[in-house]
């Protein structure tokens, strides 16, 4: 029944995804959002999964594969990382990744990345990584890593790709319209390397005030609603002759 859905809803707003080669020549940045424990590791807190899912699995997979390349090249990644202070709730999410918890963390797949010089880490007290990358003097630590690395293109991979993820996209695709990100020219989701929690309705309805949150649909949804707002979309991904 819901693959039924699913199929349905692909036919009605399709999604092409295209097969993206980087030209050697662009700087290229990657960013990972919020492949953390809270969001990714069976049973890591309030909005952790509860049983093995393919789909994170598979964001995991690919998000560690591009940054071992990102890693061997030197080429600069930023890790947003969903952290909340104890007390000061999201709304309109239950208590989650408070600071100082395991939750907060990366992956054990990924934790490996903070020991990068490449890597930059920001923890973001929001679902939007732009917004949370606003300081306490107004400034921007991603507009400002954009700039410093002199980045052309983002990619970018994470969790949730219909949340956290379009959020950061919408944003800096609209900031970068209005020509804060210079040199920033293009935005590319990368489809395999994102993932949504999984909700159905059926759970949603024994749920107070719950919203249900089919994860193919909504994965569909947030990869449709990034391309609507100019960025591409790709399932593979790969990249001209390396630069040394
Ligand atoms: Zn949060």
């Amino acid at each position: 029944m819901v693959l039924h859905t699913v199929e349905l809803l692909k036919k009605e707003i399709p999604l092409e995804e295209e097969s993206i080669c980087i030209p050697q020549d662009l700087t290229t940045g990657l960013v990972l959002v919020d492949i953390i424990n809270g969001f990714c590791t069976i049973g890591a807190g309030n909005l952790a999964p509860r049983e093995p899912n393919n789909q994170i699995l598979e964001m995991i997979n690919e998000s560690e594969k591009l940054s071992r390349l990102f890693c061997d090249h030197k080429w600069p990644v930023l890790a947003f990382l969903d952290t909340h202070q104890p007390g000061k709730l999201e709304h309109p999410y239950p208590s989650h990744c408070l600071a100082g918890s395991e939750e907060s963390n990366l992956v054990p797949a990924l934790e490996w990345l903070e020991k990068e010089p490449n890597v930059t880490i920001r923890r973001k007290d929001c679902y939007d990584g732009y917004i949370g990358s606003i300081r306490e003097d107004g400034s921007n630590a991603f507009a400002d890593w954009v700039k410093t690395n002199n980045i052309q293109l983002l990619l970018v991979a994470g969790i949730c790709t219909d949340i956290c993820v379009l959020d950061f996209v919408c944003s800096t695709l609209s900031a970068r319209n209005r020509g804060l990100l210079a040199p920033l020219q293009e935005v590319v989701v990368y489809s395999r390397g994102c993932a949504t929690f999984d909700f159905p309705a059926a759970a949603a309805a024994d749920t107070k005030d719950a919203l249900a949150h089919p994860q193919e649909i909504m994965h569909h949804m947030g990869l449709y609603m990034a391309k609507g707002r100019g960025a591409k979309v790709a399932k593979n991904v790969s990249f001209g002759a390396l630069k040394k």
